[in-house]
Parts: C-alpha cells; sequence; structure tokens
C-alpha cells in the first residue's frame, strides 16, 4: 500500500476542508465534515457508531468505506523510570515507534514522521533503516490519539523526534501538527509542538515563511563543517554555513521563539574542550537554547563520554549567552532512547524468520 492509498482509506488526519470533500462526494451537507473532526481527533473515537449526532445511515456509509484508526499495537514497554515504548504496526506491516517520557512537570510524546530514514547518521539506528515510506498525517496523529488513551500521563508535549526526518515529509507533518494543535482537534498547545531537523535548509525556509506557531529543534552534533559531514551525510548537501544561514532568518522572523540545537556527546568524536569552545563561538550569536544529549548506545559503535568528561565540557559553555542543558538518558533499559529506535524490531523479526 502506498502512503497516498492509506490517505484515501482513513479519515484520521483529514482536515476539515478535506472532510468537506469527503462529504460533497458522498452528498452530504458540508457541516458533517466538523462533527466528524471533532469525534475522530478531539474526543478521540474509535469508531463511528460513538458518533452520536451523526445520522444512522451516515454513520454506516462511512464505516463502510473509511477507518479511523489503524495501528495496531505490537506492544507497550514502561522503563523502571517511567518512559513508555510503542510498538505499532501500519497496515502494510511496516513498524514505528513511540516514546512518552513522563517528567515532573511535563510528559513529552516522541513521535515518528517516517517508517525509516533516509538520512543516514552515523550515529543512529534509524538511519539504518533506510527510508521504508512516510507517514501519512493521519497516522503521525494516530500515535498521540492512542497513547492518549493508553498510557496514565496526561500529555503536554510532542516532538518530532521519534523515527525518521519530518522535514522529508514536511506537508504531512505540518498537516498532523496542525491538527495536534487545532483546540478543536487534539487541542495540545502549539508552542508545545516541535519539529526535529538534522538540517534540511529549503524547508526551514518554507518553516519559517510557512509562520508556524511550532517549535524548531536542530540536530547540530558537530561544531564545524568538516566533521558534521563524517557523521552526518545531509550536511554535504546542506552545509553548515547555509544551515546558520537559515536558522538566523528563522530566529529574525519569529522574534519571541529561540531555536534548540541538540548536540549528542560522542566520546572521541565531538566531545573535547576544544570542541566546546567551537560550539560557544558557532553558537554565540543566536538566540538559541543548546541541549547536549549523551550518546544512547546502539551497535552503531559510539559512546557517550565519561561524566567528567561531559562534565568538562559542560563547563567551557557556563558563560555562554544562552541556556545549555544536559539531557538525562531516559528509558535505556527498553532501548528506547533516541536513536536507538527500530533496531530491536529488525533483530525480532530475523528471530521470527529463523524460527519459521
Ligand atoms: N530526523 C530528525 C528527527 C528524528 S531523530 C533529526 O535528526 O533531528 C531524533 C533525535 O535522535 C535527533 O535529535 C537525533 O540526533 C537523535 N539521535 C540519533 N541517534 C542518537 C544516539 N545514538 N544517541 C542520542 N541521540 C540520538
Ligand atoms: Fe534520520 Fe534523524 Fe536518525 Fe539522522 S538522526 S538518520 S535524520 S532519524
Amino acid at each position: 500500500m502506498t502512503t497516498e492509498e492509506l490517505e484515501n482509506s482513513s479519515l484520521l488526519g483529514k482536515t476539515v476542508s478535506q472532510l468537506e470533500t469527503v462529504m460533497e462526494a458522498i452528498g452530504e451537507p458540508a457541516y458533517r465534515a466538523r462533527q466528524v473532526y471533532k469525534w475522530i481527533h478531539h474526543h478521540n473515537v474509535d469508531r463511528f457508531e460513538e458518533m452520536t449526532n451523526i445520522p444512522k445511515a451516515l454513520r454506516q456509509t462511512l464505516a463502510e468505506r473509511f477507518r479511523i484508526k489503524t495501528l495496531e499495537l505490537v506492544y507497550r514497554q514502561v522503563s523502571t523510570d517511567g518512559t513508555e515504548k510503542y510498538l505499532w504496526r501500519l497496515p502494510d506491516g511496516r513498524n514505528i515507534e513511540s516514546v512518552l517520557i513522563p517528567e515532573s512537570r511535563r510528559n513529552t510524546i516522541c513521535i515518528s514522521s517516517q517508517a525509516g530514514c533516509s538520512l543516514g547518521c552515523k550515529f543512529c539506528a534509524t538511519g539504518t533503516m533506510g527510508l521504508l515510506r512516510n507517514l501519512t498525517a493521519g497516522e503521525i496523529v494516530e500515535q498521540v490519539l492512542q497513547i492518549k488513551k493508553l498510557s496514565p500521563h496526561r500529555i503536554t508535549n510532542v516532538v518530532f523526534m521519534g523515527m525518521g526526518e519530518p522535514f522529508v515529509n514536511y506537508q504531512r507533518s505540518v498537516q498532523a501538527s496542525r491538527i495536534l494543535g487545532d483546540p478543536e482537534g487534539v487541542a495540545i498547545a502549539t508552542k508545545r509542538i516541535t519539529f526535529s531537523t538534522s538540517g534540511i535548509v529549503p524547508k526551514i525556509y518554507q518553516f519559517t515563511d510557512d509562520a508556524l506557531p511550532f517549535g524548531l529543534a536542530i540536530s547540530l552534533h558537530a561544531p564545524n563543517q568538516k566533521l558534521r559531514e563524517e557523521l552526518m551525510p545531509i550536511a554535504s548537501k546542506f552545509p553548515l554555513d547555509e544551515l546558520m544561514k537559515s536558522v538566523a532568518y528563522y530566529t529574525r522572523a519569529k522574534k519571541r521563539n529561540r531555536v534548540t540545537f541538540e548536540y549528542i556527546l560522542l566520546e572521541g568524536i565531538n566531545d573535547s574542550p576544544a570542541d566546546a569552545r567551537a560550539l560557544l563561538r558557532l553558537l554565540a550569536p543566536y538566540r538559541c537554547k543548546l541541549n547536549l544529549i549523551p550518546c544512547n548506545e546502539n551497535p552503531l559503535g559510539f559512546r557517550a563520554p565519561s561524566p567528567e568528561r561531559m562534565e568538562k565540557f559542560f563547563s567551557v559553555l557556563l558563560d555562554a549567552p544562552f541556556t545549555v542543558t544536559l539531557r538525562k538518558n531516559r528509558g535505556e533499559d527498553i532501548t528506547a532512547a533516541c536513536g536507538q529506535l527500530a533496531v530491536e524490531v529488525g533483530r525480532e523479526e530475523k528471530v521470527r524468520f529463523i524460527r519459521i
């Protein structure tokens, strides 16, 4: 099944105006579109029968022609630190993951925008899969809707830091975010929805011009072009200076919004005090936040530096004119952390294959 075929088969993830087209095609008044939209996205119903203000005949017609939810839960794992990992099977048999990270003052869902990823960053497990396909807007939104029902935690934040590159699946990720942030839709505060990109420069310009109310995080991971290119093949196509220009364009246009830079600390690769000084010089002119992330181990051979070395790196940045945070690793015991998604699935499938 292609992404487009899946898009036609489900009403989840459609905008009100797309639903109006559906209603028109089956000879129904346009106002039904908003009602159905709210049932699906706001009231989070699983079945058409639950739509009590829709006439029975229409409910039946819709049930015959369309689906609502399409993600099948394969498993839900809860880490000792409370992190929850969800593995979903898509209608075409592919798998994706979402992660929920509960914290004292917020609960964040990490959602996937693609099955796999085409960009092949050297430290990232998802990158080893290649791109299997783009998710539909519905499949992106549905991760949040289903977790809302399955988790005891109230979801406050959504980040595109699961599998895939949201700016390679730009239109659908944006449409999904509009529905997630719509008070009549999933009703998550728009400023608590964050796109994370490895640096697809033209899309950073488009994201800015589209004047979207969502946050932006840039996966930087290196303070210079040479190292960045080695770690992230996409950096040869969109070099660091071009990336930083596009970020300046974004921060100038969105005066009140800071951009977040993500920097994975990789032992012996980008974690020296000299790297920290270079990073400080690079980011000083920007209204930004820097999020240092200890590398999560996966079979790709990278490791986090020792706590002492990370402390040293951090101390170089103490006087930085921007906020610096060092992220805690979460959910490692269930391989739910960034950069670990997908490996396990692959392993499981191999096991199953051998058994057959
Ligand atoms: N493709 C987008 C968003 C998904 S990747 C991007 O790259 O920004 C989600 C996050 O996981 C990114 O910040 C990425 O840099 C991080 N990540 C990948 N591999 C990692 C690893 N081994 N340890 C820690 N974070 C990792
Ligand atoms: Fe893709 Fe992001 Fe992983 Fe790079 S870090 S391979 S862009 S998912």
